[in-house]
């Protein structure tokens, strides 16, 4: 089996005891992985594509809580909205509206992290500091019913150079603590900074992270 038990329980142990909580991603990764982990005693996976997400969870335990991680199309939110537990990529205002509204056909609140660009060299998906202040401001002006956002996702650089991964984690976590604030009365507090990969977890959990999403060192590597 794929599935590094091993490596599962050190890292989980690792995190319970910071509270900070395990995302195991398992894009690409056959349902059998996942369902071993889930066995475990594990809750908490992550994936990339709608398809790929709706297929498998239509095959796994419904207690399951599906993190959404890639990059969503507003077209694509009325497949996952029935289901999904938290949407950790969203990058604009019009995208939290129809998560919103799929969300209410459905009878749900769901919860968002918005997606910070913090990566210096790359161009990966996400707001900067400006449109970030533009998308909380348009949020708290509008009544929402059925989307909260709890909270900010980042990714930092792909690079050996570990200064320079812990500086856009700390660039993340300032915005993220000036953010917590509440802007409205139904603008809840955020909660949740997701930042974090196999490569780079512990120094993002150092740096103040709450929640990490980690794929390779649990699953192996993809192909
Ligand atoms: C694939 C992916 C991960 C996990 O990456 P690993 O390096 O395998 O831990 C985490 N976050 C996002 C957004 C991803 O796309």
């Amino acid at each position: 089996m794929a599935v590094n038990r091993e490596e599962y329980q050190r890292i989980n142990d690792e995190l319970k005891a910071r509270n900070v909580t395990l995302v195991a991603v398992s894009k690409t990764k056959p349902v059998e992985d996942i369902q071993e982990l889930y066995d475990l005693g594990h809750r908490n996976f992550g994936e990339n594509y709608v398809q790929e997400l709706t297929e498998k969870a239509g095959q796994l335990p419904k207690d399951i809580r599906w993190h959404f991680i890639g990059h969503l199309q507003s077209n694509k939110v009325k497949y996952i909205a029935p289901f999904v537990h938290l949407i950790h990529g969203v990058d604009s205002f019009k995208l939290l509206q129809e998560i919103d509204k799929q969300a209410l056909k459905n009878d749900r609140i769901i919860d968002c992290l918005l997606q910070v660009y913090i990566a210096k060299e790359e161009t990966k998906f996400g707001l900067d500091e400006e449109e970030l202040d533009q998308v909380i401001t348009q949020f708290g002006k509008l009544e929402m019913k059925n989307v909260r956002v709890i909270g900010l996702m980042g990714m930092a650089s792909f690079t050996d150079d570990m200064d320079k991964v812990r500086g856009e984690f700390r660039v993340l976590k300032k915005l993220f603590d000036k953010t917590a604030t509440p802007l409205t009365t139904h603008h809840s507090p955020f909660t949740t900074l997701s930042m974090g990969m196999s490569s780079d977890y512990k120094i993002a959990v150092g740096e103040g992270s709450t929640m990490v999403r980690i794929g390779s060192l649990l699953f192996g590597a993809r192909s």
